[in-house]
């Protein structure tokens, strides 16, 4: 059961930390700016401090529901 617990809060606490939308995926600055547009429209970003280019992506809100489902059964 530690185990499982351990395993929930690597997911709630962590990953959120570690996948947050406003930050640069490589160095985790969250001074960057807009700097174009990739294919399909969405909009392209470039971090300030380490030059990293990249575009946010939504499967965190997919996550944190699948989450939030997983605790409610868990603890409920
Ligand atoms: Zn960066």
């Amino acid at each position: 059961m530690s185990n499982l617990l351990n395993t929930l809060f690597f997911l709630l606490i962590v990953l959120p930390l570690n996948k947050s939308e406003d930050s640069c995926p490589n160095c985790g600055s969250n001074r960057f700016t807009k700097n174009g547009s990739i294919h399909n429209k969405k909009p392209k970003y470039s971090c300030l401090d380490c030059g990293r280019q990249f575009v946010k992506h939504s499967t965190k809100i997919w996550i944190s529901q699948q989450q939030k489902e997983l605790i409610d059964k868990l603890l409920h």
